[in-house]
């Protein structure tokens, strides 16, 4: 079967199979290819970027959203090309590869499930070459017109963890959400450095731009009615928490908002968004 890499416009390229756990993307400019995450498991990844070479432009860039396990495991599959982070990256993968990404941890983890796990024992990790602050923009070779225009811009918000950030290609309308956008499902936010009000800022930056496809980092392409959804639940959900601080109420006890439910079977994840949202406002 071919490698399920879908045009979705003019320059930008997405993988948005369930099957593969995570989305990933790709904008193929003038002279070179941009790739945006390397999908979660090592051989998708390798199909991946061999599917890319085919375009034969030389692959430039691979611009890493977060520092999540299902955006950085699949990293080795593109070595040798520069890996583009927010600055934030660095420290959160450190703790992780001190703590339960560490040699041993991963070994452990690729031997209690050899069937799915096997490949974690060999992935390595490794800093980014460019990191940036708030904003920064890659441009591919285009004549100065006014409308002869290559250029990506890329946002950090925060917001899902310390480090997202999301990707926007102006000329094609296309933004690629990454973990800032769960569509059809529920958001994960568990990280403990999830900051809900960063996450609503992200999403209302999003809403303010020309935009018609939003890729998500889970879940199916989207219009701006999606992004609208996610950004009212977590703005009720902001909501009940806070009138629940103000009422002594301990987490349990609050009536969230209705919404999609988890991708998974592992419901604790959930749990764990909640409770990492209320804590935040607790602690605030
Ligand atoms: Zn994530």
């Amino acid at each position: 079967m071919d490698f399920p890499l879908h045009k979705i416009s003019q320059h930008c390229y997405a993988v948005t199979e369930e099957e593969y756990f995570t989305n990933a993307g790709a904008i193929v400019l003038a002279d070179f290819i941009f790739v945006i995450d390397p999908l979660y498991n090592i051989s998708h990844a390798e199909q991946f970027r061999k599917t890319l070479e085919k375009l034969n432009k030389p692959l430039q860039y691979i611009f890493v959203t977060h520092y999540h396990g299902d955006h950085v495991f699949g990293l080795p599959a593109f070595s040798g090309i520069p890996i583009i982070t927010h600055q934030n990256f660095i420290g959160n993968l450190n703790r992780r590869v001190q703590t339960d990404w560490s040699k041993d941890s991963l070994l452990k983890r690729a031997n209690e499930d050899p069937q799915d796990s096997s490949w974690l024992a060999n992935v390595t990790f490794h800093y980014p070459q460019i990191t940036f602050k708030d904003k920064m923009s890659i441009w591919g070779d285009s004549e100065i017109t006014s409308q002869n225009n290559q250029e990506i811009q890329i946002f950090h918000t925060g917001g899902h963890s310390s480090c997202s950030s999301f990707v926007y290609f102006p000329s094609d309308k296309i933004l690629f959400a990454a973990d800032l956008l769960f569509t059809y499902q529920f958001p994960y936010g568990g990280d403990p450095n999830c900051n809900l009000d960063e996450w609503i800022n992200a999403l209302k930056l999003m809403l303010s731009m020309d935009v018609k496809q939003f890729v998500p980092g889970h879940g199916k392409i989207v219009g701006k009615e999606e992004v609208e959804k996610q950004l009212n639940f977590f703005c009720e959900t902001k909501e009940v928490i806070i009138a629940g601080l103000n009422q002594g109420l301990k987490m349990e006890e609050l009536n969230f908002p209705e919404y999609y439910p988890f991708h998974s079977e592992n419901q604790e994840l959930k749990t764990r968004s909640l409770n990492q949202w209320f804590q935040y406002y607790q602690n605030k």
